[in-house]
């Protein structure tokens, strides 16, 4: 922190064409180590290597993202009497990175990128479980020219330098991703020294199928949406609702595709779903299993992992499957009668991240995306997250966006500055 605290003068001073050209360079750094890091990634977390290649691809795109960025995000002069007056964006100073285990590199660019992008000097506590691609990112940030102490990437437990971090006084802000509980700590944490704090935290988020949607579209792509990365994403769209009339057809077709899924070994390109992170991990994702007869289980390798299959509950709205994150590839259907009643479950959850309307009829797609509380919504479609656009929580899903420009508003403070013109 001393040394980021250090670096953050120079760095904030840099030419923005140069700041720019310095993280252009670590984004084309990232694109001639793809490989590499996608296996550090896929190893450490146990992701399939297809996937953790699409996920190394975005974090380019994000670094080349804020790149452009930099010289784009400025300040305004408002119309006011006697002289003029301007804004400023000011960088913040050191700030605080905390990330989860489950996507540790691509979560990481989503923050550093913009940090970085708005002048502030960084230090970033990556999962103790997942480090390794985080590391590597800080020597190829070095490598790139971008000055020592300006990303700083520090391991350990959260609740000894995660917590550091929090309670620092020369940290400005704190940017979470990780479990609402922590987030709550998190909040509690900066309170001390009025951190500002940008939390990204867990999901249960919908996929409202309507009788009217083209039912084989949504149910080949649901799979997808839920057991991507083994079910361990914040997005996952783990709860299903499905209009009665279409209910059993649709819950045919899902078991179908679901049976499609391949689970195997995640250095195997043709590899869909890997193993849980930890055994712990499995433990807690089994016990949202325990007690209930599921739909369709999939099946799973032998031998070393910790597997678990993919799984479809059949529920009940107020059933704990279908209302807490289990965090693992198992999914509740839940059937609903109209279009109220599909908005009603939908916003009957703490959380209000992510999740997808699936309907031929456009005025309800519209009208569902505006009743629906959550940060961020696809239409038939499970795909919501781009380096361009928004993406962050409502509710006990957080606060504060990543991605896209208003990322740099998480970044940047606002100064207001008054120049008098009277003679
Ligand atoms: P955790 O909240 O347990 O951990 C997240 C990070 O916080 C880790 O780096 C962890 O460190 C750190 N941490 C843990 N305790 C503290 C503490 N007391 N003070 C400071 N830092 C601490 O979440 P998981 O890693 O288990 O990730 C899964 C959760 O993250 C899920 O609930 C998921 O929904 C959420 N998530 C949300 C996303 C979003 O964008 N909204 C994206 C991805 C995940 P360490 O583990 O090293 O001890």
């Amino acid at each position: 922190m001393a040394r980021a605290k250090e670096a953050f003068p120079a760095w904030r001073a840099v030419a923005p064409a140069d700041r720019a050209q310095q993280l252009r360079r670590l984004a084309t750094l990232v694109e001639e180590h793809h490989e590499e890091l996608a296996r550090i990634e896929s190893r450490n977390v146990g992701k399939p290597i297809g996937g953790a290649r699409g996920e190394v691809a975005m974090v380019a795109q994000v670094l080349h993202f804020y790149a452009g960025a930099v010289d784009k995000f400025h300040g305004e002069t408002i119309p006011v009497v006697g002289g003029v007056d301007m804004t400023f964006r000011e960088p913040l100073g050191v700030v605080g990175l905390i990330t989860p285990w489950n996507f540790p590199l691509n979560i990481a660019s989503w923050k550093i990128g913009p940090a970085l992008a708005c002048g502030n000097t960084v230090v970033i506590k990556p999962a103790e479980l997942t480090p390794l691609s985080t590391m590597r990112l800080g020597e190829l940030a070095l490598e790139a020219g971008i000055p020592e102490g300006v990303l700083n990437v520090v391991v350990g437990k959260g609740s000894v330098v995660g917590q550091r971090l929090i309670e620092h006084p020369d940290v400005a802000k704190i940017g979470f991703t990780g479990s609402t509980e922590v987030g709550r700590l998190v909040m509690q944490g900066a309170a001390s020294t009025i951190k500002r704090v940008t939390l990204e935290l867990g999901g249960k988020s919908a996929n409202i199928v309507f009788e009217d949607a083209d039912l084989e579209r949504a149910a080949a792509a649901a799979p997808y949406a839920v057991f991507d990365n083994a079910g361990q994403d914040c997005c996952a769209r783990s709860r299903i609702l499905v209009q009665e009339a279409v209910y059993d057809r649709f819950l045919d077709l899902l078991v179908e595709a679901t049976g499609k899924l391949r689970v195997g070994d995640p250095e195997d390109d043709a590899t869909e779903m890997g193993p849980l992170i930890s055994a712990a991990h499995r433990e807690t994702v089994d016990s949202f299993v325990q007690g209930t007869t599921p739909a369709f289980r999939g099946d799973v390798p032998e031998g070393r992992g910790f597997w678990y299959p993919a799984t479809l509950v059949e529920a009940g709205p107020d059933d704990r499957i279908a209302r807490e994150e289990v965090f693992g590839p198992v999914a509740a259907l839940v059937p609903f009668a109209d279009e109220a009643e599909a908005v009603r479950i939908a916003n009957s959850s703490s959380y209000g991240l992510s999740g997808s309307i699936w309907t031929r009829d456009g005025g309800r797609a519209l009208r569902v995306a505006r009743a629906v509380e959550s940060g961020v919504l696809s239409i038939n479609s499970n795909s919501s997250v781009r380096p361009s656009t928004p993406f962050g929580g409502v509710k006990q899903s957080g606060f504060g966006r990543e991605l896209g420009m208003h990322a740099l508003e998480g970044y940047s403070e606002v100064k207001n500055v008054f120049y008098a013109t009277e003679a």
